[in-house]
């Protein structure tokens, strides 16, 4: 529907992906996490990079980037909507590349990024699909970004990201934000829900559309989550980008939202899990306390785990320049 009108937008690269949120909203996937490019296309226009993908994809997003707005270009800030390596893999590379560029995160996200803690552990039981038997082989940092590491003010206002009012949506991470523009009701979700089954193999392949909670296999406080999802829905996006699946548009994305956040306790929660009846508790600091493992399905998932992390490393395409560092 939007590609009928070509002529009217800045830049032709503009909406030509379905990760695309709006004109000055491009989306990247790095082979199954989103990270979007927020400024009008066009050589030397002003932008903002939010999220950094997977490890490997440094050059795909420069090259998109210098797409957008012309050779050279350079972000004048990241935003992380939370610190999850899949969310910060290329962090490092860009972060030499693009000299002087602050990372803006929460700063309940902060201490995971700056080597004060590493992430409560993924639950490996949880969620029954390849991903999350998987997950126990995610690195949990800590990171450490170092001084470029700035919390983003109390207001929930970036200087560099005018127009945008960050919105603070827990539970999946402690710090996780959200980006939201008032003016065009854009939504920048991260992973407070996602748009594709991220439990299931098939889903992420084929990126088929579907509304879920956050990756279950990170999300260390699901009662914050929950919440954070009803936040989101009260805002009546019209149209959003989310961490994982497609960008989702207008009155389907309303229905689809409302229908989540209204069924979130019986579609999204798991039945068992390490942080199912207790959350982890984090402070500014990082970890203060964190429920015991549950011993639900351990060792089927580390029998899983170890199967499905060795195909996923064999096939991961990180470039061997960011391997060999
Ligand atoms: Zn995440
Ligand atoms: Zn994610």
């Amino acid at each position: 529907m939007e590609a009928q009108n070509d002529l009217d937008k800045p830049n032709n690269t503009a909406l030509s992906s379905p990760y695309d949120v709006t004109d000055d909203v491009a989306g990247l996937k790095t082979l199954m996490v989103n990270l979007f490019f927020i400024g009008i296309p066009g050589q030397g226009n002003p932008w903002v990079l939010v999220d950094a993908g997977l490890p490997g994809y440094a050059g795909q997003i420069k090259k998109k980037a210098e797409a957008l707005f012309g050779p050279g270009a350079k972000p004048d800030a990241i935003v992380l909507t939370h610190g999850h390596f899949d969310h910060t893999g290329a962090l490092k590379s860009l972060l030499k590349e693009w000299s002087e560029v602050p990372v803006y995160a929460h700063s309940l996200e902060v201490p995971y990024l700056t080597g004060k803690s590493s992430y409560p552990p993924p639950d490996p039981a949880i969620g029954g699909g390849f991903i999350s038997y998987s997950s126990f082989i995610f690195p949990i940092g800590p990171d450490d970004f170092g001084n470029r590491v700035r919390a983003i003010p109390t207001g929930g206002q970036i200087s560099e990201l005018p127009g945008w009012q960050v919105i603070h949506t827990p539970g999946h991470a402690p710090g996780h934000i959200s980006l939201f523009r008032q003016n065009d009701r854009t939504l920048i979700a991260g992973d407070a829900f996602i748009t594709t089954n991220q439990n299931s193999a098939i889903s992420v392949a084929t990126q088929r559309e579907e509304f879920h909670g956050p990756p279950a296999y990170f999300t260390c406080d699901w009662n914050a989550a929950r919440q954070s999802v009803q936040t989101l829905a009260d805002l009546n996006p019209l149209a959003v980008g989310t961490g994982h699946g497609v960008s989702v548009r207008g009155y389907e994305l309303q229905i689809k939202l409302n229908h989540l956040a209204d069924n979130f306790e019986e579609q999204s929660i798991p039945s068992e899990g390490r942080y199912v009846k207790q959350a982890a508790i984090t402070d500014q600091t990082g970890i203060v306390d964190m429920p015991t493992p549950t011993s639900y399905n351990v060792s089927r998932a580390v029998g899983w785990g170890l199967l499905m992390g060795t195909l996923l490393y064999a096939f991961w395409p990180a470039s061997q320049d960011e391997r060999d560092h």
